[in-house]
C-alpha cells in the first residue's frame, strides 16, 4: 500500500516537442543536434553541466527512448547533444542518417546527477578523463568551469581509437588555443 502511494506521488515528467535548430556532423560517425528552447519552456530546460536529455521516438511501432548527455554549457543559446552511431543501433543510426533541421523531436527535460557545481571563487586544477562519446558531459563541465572559475585550470586526457572519430576536436582546440589559453589543455591517448 505504501509503495502505491509513493508511486502516485511521483511527479510526472513530460516530453516536449522541440524543433531541431542546428545539425552538424562532428565526425563521419557522430552528429551534433541542437535545440532552441522556447521561452515558455526555459525553466523546464534549465540544466547543470553533465546532465542529459532523454529523447523519444517510435520505430516500427516500438517506442524508443534514449539518453544523450548535453554537450553545450549553461548560458549557451542552444542546448546540444552529440549522437554517435552504434553498429546495429536503432536510434543512433536513424539520428545520424535521417534527421534534418526543422524536424521535431520529443525531448524530456534535463536530468542526471553526474555534474559539477562551479564557484567563481574556486581556484582548482581539474583533471578530466574521457573516452569516445563519453566526452559529451565532460566538455560541458569543462566549458562551465573555464567560464565560471576564472583562475581554475582544466586538463583533459581523452582516449579515442582513431583521430578521425575524435568528437569535438575543433571545440577542444579552440578552448585551448583561442578562448582560455593555458587554462585549458588536453592530451590524446
Ligand atoms: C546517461 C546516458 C548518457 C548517454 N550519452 C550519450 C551521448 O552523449 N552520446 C552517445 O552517442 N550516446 C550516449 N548514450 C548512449 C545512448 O543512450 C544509446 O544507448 C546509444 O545511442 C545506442 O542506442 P541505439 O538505439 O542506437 O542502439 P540500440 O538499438 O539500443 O542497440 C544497442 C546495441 O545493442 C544491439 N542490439 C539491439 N537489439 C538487440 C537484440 N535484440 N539482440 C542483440 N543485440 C541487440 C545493437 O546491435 C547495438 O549494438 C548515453 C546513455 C546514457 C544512459
Amino acid at each position: 500500500m505504501f509503495r502505491a502511494v509513493r508511486l502516485l506521488q511521483m511527479p510526472l515528467v513530460n516530453f516536449y516537442k522541440l524543433p531541431i535548430e542546428g545539425l552538424s556532423k562532428e565526425t563521419a560517425e557522430a552528429v551534433k543536434i541542437s535545440f532552441k528552447i522556447p521561452r515558455e519552456l526555459a525553466n523546464d530546460f534549465t540544466y547543470l553541466p553533465g546532465q542529459y536529455l532523454t529523447l523519444r521516438t517510435s520505430k516500427n511501432g516500438e517506442e524508443l527512448r534514449r539518453c544523450y548527455s548535453i554537450c553545450s554549457a549553461p548560458g549557451e543559446e542552444l542546448i546540444s547533444i552529440a549522437v554517435k552511431k552504434v553498429a546495429g543501433g536503432r536510434f543512433s543510426i536513424w539520428a545520424n542518417e535521417q534527421l534534418r533541421v526543422g524536424d521535431e523531436l520529443e525531448v524530456m527535460p534535463p536530468d542526471g546527477r553526474f555534474t559539477h557545481s562551479c564557484s567563481a571563487s574556486s581556484a582548482q586544477h581539474y583533471l578530466c578523463v574521457a573516452a569516445g562519446s563519453g566526452i559529451t558531459p565532460i566538455i560541458s563541465i569543462m566549458k562551465t568551469i573555464l567560464k565560471t572559475e576564472h583562475t581554475s585550470k582544466v586538463t583533459l586526457v581523452f582516449g579515442n581509437q582513431k583521430v578521425s572519430t575524435v568528437l569535438f576536436l575543433q571545440a577542444l582546440e579552440s578552448l585551448k588555443n583561442q578562448i582560455y589559453g593555458t587554462r585549458s589543455d588536453y592530451t590524446h591517448t
